[in-house]
């Protein structure tokens, strides 16, 4: 019976299609903060060490933009397959926290830097840039601030709704954290708090030919990756049984906010309601508008690494390594620099091994990266190759030749004479000086006279 009602409940649950999009922010790596002179690099500081007037949000201090945080952002624009309107600009966006001094923070409304990208089949809404806020830290009966988050630079993506899974979100993240490093614009790290994403879920549920929704809600305090996808699962799973339940369906423009609970793996309602409007978002006055000519956005195109994807096809067009192999050394930027550099390293050398095989030993052996070179690691490969087999092509040359003066032998095994392949075994490895692996010999051999004898 149990297994019946499972069954049941799975048929309706086909009606149910998850909606999800992603917020995901990211922390650049720039050496000083969003609109001041102080350090971005804040993790592990003494608290509020490095701060100052304009990050403390005191009277009269003026925001100085960062001129490398905007041009990251508009690399990352570019490398999402975005468009970098010529005009941009900053704007206020009011509301109160004890982590915000100013009472607004200094972010981008409806010009932001880069718009309308793609990454996969997954669109890209927008790219903007705003300041991070101060950390609160909570102890026994109190709650402390620490400013020196507050003011770092902070890239905020925001996807079109199009991701239908928690395995698909998780995929796009890491994805997108691997462009990310791979520009070397930040660590992106979760755990570190450098790369934070807050999805926003709901359901289209068809109900006959009538489709309806279900209200939406955006998930916020999510750390790792793995925590994303069971943050999703749940949100699918709750949402799917209150409607069961209620039939409640989504309001125009109404957005509830709720928070992970990571020790109870649930969801929370945090905030009932949230409109772009409560925010009474304007121009920012202190910081006059950005425009950029198209020469300066093609600079910066130019600017671009070699992004993972294109890597991977490039490694298997020109080095011949399989797919599987590519997508594992393009994991991450210095993986993939240690392979390209054995191989030119490989190609200075008299007798290289193949620059598949270098790739091969990268993944199978998971080389510790870290614990050898480029160099060193030709050097291994070298000598098992030289201790025990043979390259191909030097095999072949002697398995040619053997057949070519042991005729007799070819013929007797032709008649079903087994021992006469050991015999030809044996010439093989007298003529490679006992190298080459016997077992590999004989199957080669038995593929030479097979041929042979279809000839
Ligand atoms: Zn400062
Ligand atoms: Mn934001």
């Amino acid at each position: 019976m149990m297994r019946q009602i499972g069954q049941i409940s799975q048929i309706r649950r086909a009606n149910y299609q998850p909606i999800i999009g992603l917020e995901i922010h990211i922390e650049l790596k720039t050496k000083s903060k969003m609109f001041c002179g102080c350090p971005a690099d804040h993790f592990g500081k003494p608290p509020n060490t490095q701060t100052c007037p304009v990050c403390l949000g005191l009277p009269g201090a003026l925001p100085v933009p960062n001129r490398k945080a905007v041009e990251w952002t508009i690399m990352a624009g570019l490398a999402l397959g975005c468009q970098i309107p010529g005009e941009s600009k900053f704007d206020r966006k009011n509301y109160f926290y004890p982590d915000l001094p100013k009472g607004y923070q200094i972010s981008q409304y409806d010009q932001p830097l880069a718009i309308s990208g793609k990454l996969g089949n997954i669109g890209i809404c927008r790219v903007h840039l705003e300041e991070d806020t101060g950390k609160l830290v909570h102890v026994e009966k109190a709650t402390l601030i620490d400013f020196n988050r507050s003011g770092v630079p902070l890239m905020e993506i925001v996807t079109e709704p199009d991701l239908t899974s928690s395995d698909e979100a998780k995929e796009f993240l890491q994805n997108l954290q691997r462009i990310i490093k791979y520009l070397g614009i930040s660590e992106a790290d979760m755990e570190k708090g450098q790369m934070r994403c807050e999805p926003t879920v709901n359901l289209e549920i068809k109900k006959g030919n009538l489709t309806v929704y279900t209200p939406l809600a955006e998930i916020k305090n999510i750390n790792s990756f793995r925590f994303v996808k069971r943050a999703i699962d749940f949100e699918v799973q709750r949402q799917f049984e209150e409607f069961e339940r209620t039939g409640i369906e989504k309001q125009a423009g109404n957005k509830v906010t709720r928070g992970w609970n990571e020790q109870k793996g649930i969801t929370i309602l945090q905030r009932e309601k949230e409109e772009a409007a409560d925010y009474r978002y304007f121009p920012e006055p202190d910081i006059p508008p950005m425009r950029f000519e198209r020469k300066n956005i093609e600079d910066l195109r130019k600017k671009l690494p070699e992004l993972p994807e294109k890597r991977a096809r490039r490694f298997i067009r020109e080095y011949g390594v399989s797919e599987y192999n590519a997508a594992i050394l393009i994991e991450n930027k210095g993986k993939a620099d240690f392979f390209e550099e054995a191989v030119s390293y490989a190609r200075e050398l008299e007798k290289p091994p193949g620059t598949k095989a270098i790739g091969d030993w990268i993944v199978n052996k998971r080389v510790d990266l870290a614990k050898t070179s480029p160099e060193n690691l030709l050097k291994a490969i070298l000598a098992k190759a030289g201790a025990a087999t043979l390259d191909d092509s030097e095999l072949i040359a002697a398995i040619t030749s053997v057949l070519g003066i042991n005729q007799k032998a070819v013929i007797d095994y032709n008649n079903g004479k087994e021992p006469a392949l050991m015999f030809l075994v044996g010439q093989v490895l007298r003529r490679t000086k006992g190298k080459g692996d016997p077992g590999q010999i004989r199957l080669l051999l038995e593929k030479e006279l097979h041929d042979d004898k279809k000839r």
